[in-house]
């Protein structure tokens, strides 16, 4: 193929769309506009989110899979961040119709899997993946693609106590979009604990109000961020991403899909 994005639909021309391989797979990049300590932009979700899934999306075209990555929802659930200025919100319910809008558009196209790589911890999606299912001809899934690689955080970072403009998302941006850092602002993201012991331990969960919980909306101090360790965290997640979408591309879609079969 010509395009040098062959997987990009926003990038694509109706003739290249024509001339490509049926379709196996689309990527749906999940983002967020909402501010990110003081030293990463509104759109670092939509960033990272899109980046990460362009590089898988090229690597497992390069293995022969027929992926599109569809252009990134650029935003996410905020009700609980409302209070930071130019914190653009849209509700779980918004979020999952318009999914489900975009999950019939595909059924249309004979488009029968659809993964949905979620960048923003306020998107939790299951439930959007168990409304659909069986409703249409597309199967669901969903990569939070911080989740993928949580397992290798221990390995690369040096604090482990973050969840947002952390050390993770810094090194992230700093690999990714270094243009749109600015690291001298940080400060270091501390968060205030619950006042109940059960949430303290997690046995509860709750909705966090983030004007309350953190300073300048960081959670997670990000000073010891570097590229490098960006590039380690998405060079993991890229090979992992891609290596699932190759398989899934490949899978045959039977009644008992994704179950091995007897
Ligand atoms: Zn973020």
């Amino acid at each position: 193929m010509s395009s040098p994005k062959p997987f990009d639909l926003a990038a694509s021309t109706y003739k290249h769309v024509l001339d490509a391989p049926k379709p196996q797979v689309a990527v749906l990049p999940l983002g967020a506009t909402e501010p990110h300590n003081l030293h990463l932009p509104y759109g670092t979700d939509t960033y990272q989110v899109t980046a990460l899934a362009e590089r898988a999306c090229a690597d497992a075209v390069a293995k022969g899979a027929s992926v599109w990555m569809l252009p990134a929802i650029p935003f996410g659930t905020e009700t609980n961040l409302m209070r930071f200025p130019l914190t653009i919100n849209v509700n779980p319910s918004t979020l999952g119709r318009m999914i489900g809008d975009i999950v019939e558009s595909l059924e249309q196209h004979g488009v029968k899997k659809l993964v949905l790589l979620n960048g923003h911890g306020g998107n939790e999606l299951k439930w959007v993946l168990r409304e659909w299912y069986g409703k249409a001809d597309v199967h669901l899934f969903i990569c939070h693609w911080f989740r993928m690689i949580a397992d290798i955080r221990k390995d690369v970072l040096d604090d482990l106590d973050g969840d947002h403009a952390d050390e993770l998302e810094t090194s992230m941006m700093l690999h990714l979009r270094p243009d749109l850092v600015q690291m001298a602002e940080a400060d270091a993201g501390s968060m205030r604990p619950a006042r109940l012991e059960t949430l303290k331990k997690g046995w509860v969960e709750y909705s966090r109000p983030w004007h309350v919980l953190t300073t300048n909306t960081g959670a997670g101090n990000p000073s010891q961020a570097t590229a490098e360790k960006g590039r380690k965290l998405a060079d993991v997640f890229v090979d992992r991403f891609s290596s699932f979408l190759v398989e899934l591309a490949a899978a045959d879609v039977d009644a008992d899909f994704p179950m091995e079969s007897h």
